[in-house]
């Protein structure tokens, strides 16, 4: 991870338009023309490199953004996708058959818990859910029918960290699948450089980061992308989750500040996470020292680009954080909305919102609290005022 910066992968790709342009032209077709019939049947076949089939195969702007989100990844190869949810379920699709399992972090995006606890055992796939920060459970889950192991480098919502070198050494011993969502952690973390085998991010929060859109990607090898992508057997190209070619062009856009975008996201979040600790406030951010995996995270993340934009602040009742949300929205603070990574600070309960498919005993033996708000950090230009807006707000509901 040391020489390795991701930012600057991204940086060295060179793409021109069709006329010199210096954005790649947007390929606006869902389907391409072949001067020979052979050329269309090799095409279909897999073995013609640079030619195009059909749009839900792929594009020449999906490829770009595929190439660009591999560069940054550090993998062979890359597939985009029409949602988060898009990448995880044909990923997960084509590791895992009937009667095959997967261990997973129990703290996960409750869409991807949902989907592994309520769906997957629909096509004989089961999942035991663990707490991934304890590798022994972790390894103790395994059965002779594990395929996955699968985790979020920063879990939704309770900001938990995944020892990536600790779980690729587990899932080698094993022949397991890692399988790590990095949505949360783009640039500050590289899993695939600390040995997980598949990254997945939710292109919609931070690498699009302007909320205008849902996509997803999935990174690994180039024989997985490729199998992905088959037209007989491919969980992608059978499911059909593509991005569409104007929507990667513009996500694409977007990649090319997230380096700028990071850096003050973790800056503005470590800011607020310090003093509202200071104050007295159960402050969860994986940048102070009281988070249990402060040490370890230390040594995975790419310290240029900080611990990240998310905070969780735990106000007691579920009551209280109502209010505390409605007051802020009203003083523009930020929006009470679920997702992330927008230049505007966004703020929900987990409880009640995007982990809300997460059964309530569950919840509780995870930890999730009613009164914890789940705050993705904007990118405000003076966040000493913003503290100071927000600690009003709570002085006002005697929060504080
Ligand atoms: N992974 C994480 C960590 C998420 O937070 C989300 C959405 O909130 C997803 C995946 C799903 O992504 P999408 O909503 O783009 O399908």
């Amino acid at each position: 991870m040391k020489n390795f910066d991701p930012a600057d992968k991204i940086q060295d790709l060179q793409y021109f338009g069709e006329f010199g342009g210096v954005n790649p032209s947007i390929s606006d077709s869902s389907t391409y023309t072949f001067l020979s019939a052979k050329t269309m049947f090799d095409t279909f076949e897999g073995n013609m490199e640079g030619c195009y089939l059909y749009s839900r195969h792929s594009s020449p702007s999906n490829l770009y953004l595929d190439k660009a989100l591999a560069a940054m990844e550090g993998t062979e190869s890359a597939n985009v996708s029409a949602s988060g949810m898009g990448a995880i379920t044909p990923t997960i699709l084509q590791l895992c058959g009937s009667g095959d399992h997967v261990v997973s972090s129990r703290t996960i995006y409750g869409g991807t818990y949902a989907f592994l606890k309520n769906f997957a055992p629909r096509l004989g796939i089961k999942t035991t859910f663990i707490d991934i920060t304890k590798l022994d459970i972790v390894e103790a889950a395994i059965t002779p029918a594990t395929k996955v192991l699968y985790c979020e480098t920063v879990s939704n919502p309770l900001l938990e960290v995944a020892d990536i070198e600790g779980l690729s050494k587990i899932a080698k011993r094993h022949n397991l699948t890692l399988v790590v969502d990095n949505t949360f952690s783009p640039l500050s973390v590289s899993p695939a450089k600390l040995g997980a085998d598949i990254v997945i991010h939710s292109l919609t929060k931070y690498i699009n980061g302007s909320s205008d859109t849902v996509g997803g990607v999935t990174c690994a090898s180039q024989e997985f992308i490729d199998n992905l992508k088959n037209v007989n057997s491919g969980a992608s190209m059978l499911l059909g989750p593509t991005m569409d070619s104007m929507r990667s062009a513009s996500v694409m856009k977007n990649l090319r500040t997230l380096h700028i975008r990071m850096k003050q996201h973790s800056y503005n979040a470590n800011y607020l996470a310090e003093r509202f600790e200071n104050d007295g406030l159960k402050t969860v951010y994986p940048g102070l020292k009281s988070h249990p995996s402060h040490k370890i995270y230390k040594t995975m993340i790419n310290p240029e680009y900080g611990f990240g934009g998310m905070m969780t602040l735990d106000v007691g009742t579920l009551a209280k954080a109502n209010a505390l949300m409605e007051l802020m929205q009203s003083k523009n603070l930020g929006y009470l909305a679920v997702s992330l990574g927008f230049y505007k600070t966004l703020f929900s309960a987990p409880g009640t919102s995007t982990s809300s498919e997460i059964p309530m005993e569950e919840q509780i033996e995870m930890g999730l609290t009613d009164g914890l708000i789940r705050f993705s950090i904007g990118l405000d230009n003076n966040i000493e005022r913003t503290y100071q807006m927000m600690k009003s707000c709570m002085i006002e509901l005697q929060i504080l």
